[in-house]
């Protein structure tokens, strides 16, 4: 039986589509004013594990992610800088080109990591009119009030408003870390559209029948969400920080405008932290995908990083435990190229035959229907890799099997020859660093990487493979 934790009930509880078979999900995306850091990573990488788990169990998916290009402020509660605006200052470029610009590196990065992208994309800019006309429903039913700087949602209306969050105390209070706009009625009210300054053009503004200015950052999701999949759809996502401010304000809209819950299924993953607390741009810590690849660090030994702790546990990122697996995802593409070596070997095949082998496929899904345990999933597969009762086509069939949800790219080895040409290569790099030439030996490397392969030095001697 598939079973989530669902952060609206604080439990786990088995997962029923409303169509059969299919899953509509929506994931709150990327605001694209800089690089995505590891951090924001490790959220899209669980969305993604969770795609295809729920593939594995038989399920289409229809996935829509939105791309802030608007509104998503400094402060999460309205208040400071339009993260777009700040991020062109910055680098002296309009906010479009800065959008286009980090939306393309944050594509980029999902395809590094071996992220599906999702069915449909909705740049926040595309709808301005919907998510006007949402606006004006909830005018109709009486949830918005007008001050200086914008128009709000009274969450003092909504009966249910903050059912996420869970205990009351753990609601925002009045005055508490957050710098609250000057009259709203109450702390939790959110902007749904902000007035452009009066002192100051913005770049990216439109006409309201409130005013011209932009819209609030919680509103986008809700038209993207609802005129895509419908209301309710079964799954919404992000990453914890969203359980406090960013989806009661979506279910408050969906709630108001609509009288029904904007989804059924409320998935949240944990933080990827420092051991020194948050990475942060502002603290000048982030680590983006970018400075893996300039430490020859394949960006899939981050996926599986991330692996290796469930996603509702924090991960403590460090250098050592990337270097850690990267060394296991190398040992485990070796284990595959090793299978391979074995004449015999030939295409997965379609049903397993011993008991053995059907029994670790049974486990395998028992881990990931429980809430997706894939630290449980991993280790399976390391203990089945080790079972010397498994034959080699039994052991290559149940790890390509498994890698449709690990999604580490097994099925890309193939058996090559390293070509003559990079074994010279290989041999002249040696070469060098047996006569302690550095700088020629790291040119060699980067000239063997450029032609796709890898080359990594193991007790014993290197090793050239082709890229994974
Ligand atoms: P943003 O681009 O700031 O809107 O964030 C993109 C996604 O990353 C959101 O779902 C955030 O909740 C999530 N996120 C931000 N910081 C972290 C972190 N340190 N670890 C995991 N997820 C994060
Ligand atoms: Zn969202």
């Amino acid at each position: 039986m598939l079973k989530f934790y669902n952060t609206i009930n604080r439990e786990k509880q088995e997962f029923k589509s409303i169509k059969d078979k299919k899953a509509g999900i929506y994931t709150c995306g990327p605001t694209v004013y800089w690089f995505a850091h590891i951090g924001n990573l490790r959220t899209y990488i669980f969305e993604d594990i969770l795609k295809k788990v729920l593939k594995y169990n038989g399920y289409k998916i229809k996935h829509i992610m939105n791309i802030t290009d608007v509104g998503h402020l400094t402060s999460d509660a309205d208040m400071g800088e339009d993260k777009l605006e700040k991020g062109a200052k910055r680098e002296k470029k309009t906010v479009w080109e800065i959008a286009e610009f980090y939306t393309n590196a944050f594509k980029k990065d999902l395809k590094r990591l071996n992220i599906e992208e999702p069915n449909i994309w909705v740049k926040a800019t595309e709808t301005i009119k919907e998510q006007i006309d949402l606006i004006k429903i909830l005018e109709k039913k009486g949830f918005i009030y007008k001050i200086e700087d914008g128009i709000y949602f009274d969450t003092s209306k909504l009966k249910t408003y903050g059912r996420l969050q869970g205990k009351k105390e753990k609601k925002i209070k009045p005055g508490a870390r957050i710098k609250i706009a000057t009259g709203k009625k109450n702390p939790t009210d959110f902007a749904l559209w902000k007035f452009s300054p009066k002192n100051e053009k913005r770049q990216m503004e439109w006409k309201s029948p409130w005013g011209v200015g932009f819209p609030g950052w919680h509103t986008e999701c809700v038209v993207m969400g609802i005129e895509n999949l419908g209301i309710p759809f079964d799954i919404h996502c992000g990453a914890i920080d969203h359980i406090t401010i960013h989806h009661p304000n979506e279910i408050a809209q969906a709630e108001a405008a609509y009288g029904k819950i904007m989804a059924n299924y409320w998935l949240h993953g944990e933080f990827l932290i420092l051991k020194q607390g948050k990475m942060a741009k502002s603290e000048g810590n982030i680590v983006v995908i970018d400075d893996l690849i300039k430490k020859n660090i394949n960006p899939l030994a981050f996926r599986y990083l991330c692996l290796g702790t469930h996603y509702r546990s924090k991960l403590t990122f460090s250098w050592e435990s990337l270097e850690g697996a990267q060394n296991s995802l190398n040992k485990l593409y070796e284990k595959i190229i090793k299978l391979m070596e074995d004449k015999s070997l030939s295409t997965p095949l379609s049903i397993l035959s011993t008991d053995e082998a059907k029994n670790y496929q049974k486990r395998f899904l028992e881990f990931i229907q429980n809430d997706i345990d894939m630290p449980k999933a991993l280790a399976l597969m390391w203990q089945m890799i080790k079972n010397k009762k498994i034959s080699n086509q039994e052991k290559y069939t149940l790890l390509l099997d498994f890698d449709k949800v690990f999604g580490l790219n097994l099925y890309k080895i193939k058996k090559t020859e390293i070509p003559k040409k990079i074994k010279n290569l290989a041999d002249l790099r040696e070469k060098y660093r047996q006569e302690k030439k550095w700088k020629e030996a790291d040119e060699t490397r980067i000239e063997i990487e450029k032609q796709g392969f890898t080359i990594e030095d193991t007790p014993t001697g290197p090793k050239t493979q082709p890229v994974i």
